[in-house]
């Protein structure tokens, strides 16, 4: 067997031992005969696979007493129109709803936003091709906002905020799909955190809700039910049968992410990884990465080749050496690393000694 390192996007890479464990319980959790793929959602099996798996969730990110966890579906494009139809209730309508448009994932959320409310772009670094994070000071807010959404890390065009904005007493909103848990936050900064698990958590399928308790019952009418904090909350998450299978891998991911040391020695190795490669690409005009310094993203790392008509012989030549998933998101082109905690630095290692590799080569 061998396995590669896998810098994609999403899905993307999980922890070996995890992948391990799932392995060796596949056909026989604890002992149950069953695997948890058929396990019914309400069986004291299961509660206690989920029990677990929202405790060390709420242990690794500190998440206050007065926040609820949601484990839901949908992704994070769901929740671009689930976000509204929670919060919108609290104002009249159509209430507004300020937004930092900072690349392609914020951008997506404006777009499905403008269905339910009228949107306010607060600020936006498109005329700087998204390599920046708009600073705080330059913020144009709403007097009146229902809350205001960023994404803290846009996954396509590799900025992150380094930050969390201080926004007064309107709920801050955050799509944290593709760094939740790969760096320390203070949760109660935030109103709402939202992200779907298959880039830093565990399989696609299962999306984690964040949400303050006084921000659940405001549900507008038209959302569905399945979808509504208040129900998913008060069923502990189990309105419907919620995705078992990825909880329990995620479940899997939280224990390991424990053994790691947690998400402040996650973080330490995350910012390890990236200086890593960073350092290396600045070291070199055959390469390019095009963000700004302080807004560069630690899980995803877009560059260039200089010379672009090297492209398909860069990546023929990587998946040679079993490194995968470099090409770039379609709409930036170039290449893209994602090395989420997942990633060993080991692999970020052979990415820099492969690109040093093709650079002798062909430079
Ligand atoms: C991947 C991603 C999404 C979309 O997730 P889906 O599960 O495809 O809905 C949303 N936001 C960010 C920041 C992402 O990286």
């Amino acid at each position: 067997m061998t396995r590669v390192y896998n810098f994609s996007a999403g899905p993307a890479v999980l922890p070996q031992e995890v992948l391990r464990i799932a392995a060796d319980e596949m056909l026989d959790w604890h002992g149950s005969g069953m695997s948890v793929m058929e396990m019914s959602h309400r069986g004291k099996e299961f509660i206690s696979i989920y029990e677990a798996a929202e405790r060390d969730l709420r242990e690794l990110l500190a998440v206050p007493a007065n926040y609820r966890i949601l484990f839901l579906q949908g992704g994070g494009i769901g929740e671009n129109a689930i976000v509204p139809m929670n919060m919108l209730g609290r104002k009249a309508q159509p209430a507004v709803v300020d937004f930092v448009h900072t690349g392609s994932w914020s951008g997506k959320s404006i777009k499905e936003a403008k269905k339910y409310c009228t949107v306010n772009v607060a600020a936006s670094s498109e005329s700087q091709k998204f390599t920046a994070i708009p600073a705080r000071d330059t913020w144009k807010l709403s007097k009146d906002a229902a809350y205001v959404h960023i994404c803290t890390n846009e996954t396509i065009d590799g900025v992150e905020f380094q930050f969390a904005p201080d926004v007064g007493d309107v709920p801050l909103v955050a799509d944290m799909s593709s760094h939740i848990l790969s760096r320390v936050i203070d949760v109660s900064k935030y109103g709402v955190i939202f992200g779907g698990a298959q880039k830093n958590i565990g399989p696609a399928g299962l999306t984690l809700v964040i949400v303050r308790e006084d921000l659940i019952g405001h549900a507008l009418t038209i959302c569905p039910s399945a979808f509504d904090w208040k129900l998913v909350a008060e069923n502990h998450s189990m309105y419907n049968t919620p995705p078992t299978y990825a909880i329990y891998i995620a479940g899997l991911v939280f224990q390991w992410l424990k053994k790691q040391g947690g998400v402040a020695a996650m973080e330490r190795r995350n910012v390890a990884k990236a200086a890593l490669l960073y350092d290396y690409l600045d070291s070199t005009d055959f390469y390019i990465n095009k963000v700004a310094k302080d807004c560069r993203s630690r899980m995803n790392v877009p560059f260039f080749l200089t010379d672009e008509s090297l492209n398909e012989v860069f990546l023929a030549g990587a998946k040679e050496r079993n490194l995968l998933q470099l090409k770039g998101h379609k709409s930036v082109g170039g290449m893209r690393a994602s090395i989420y905690n997942a990633m060993p630095i080991e692999g970020v290692q052979a990415l820099v000694d492969y690109l040093k590799e093709f650079e002798r080569k062909h430079g």
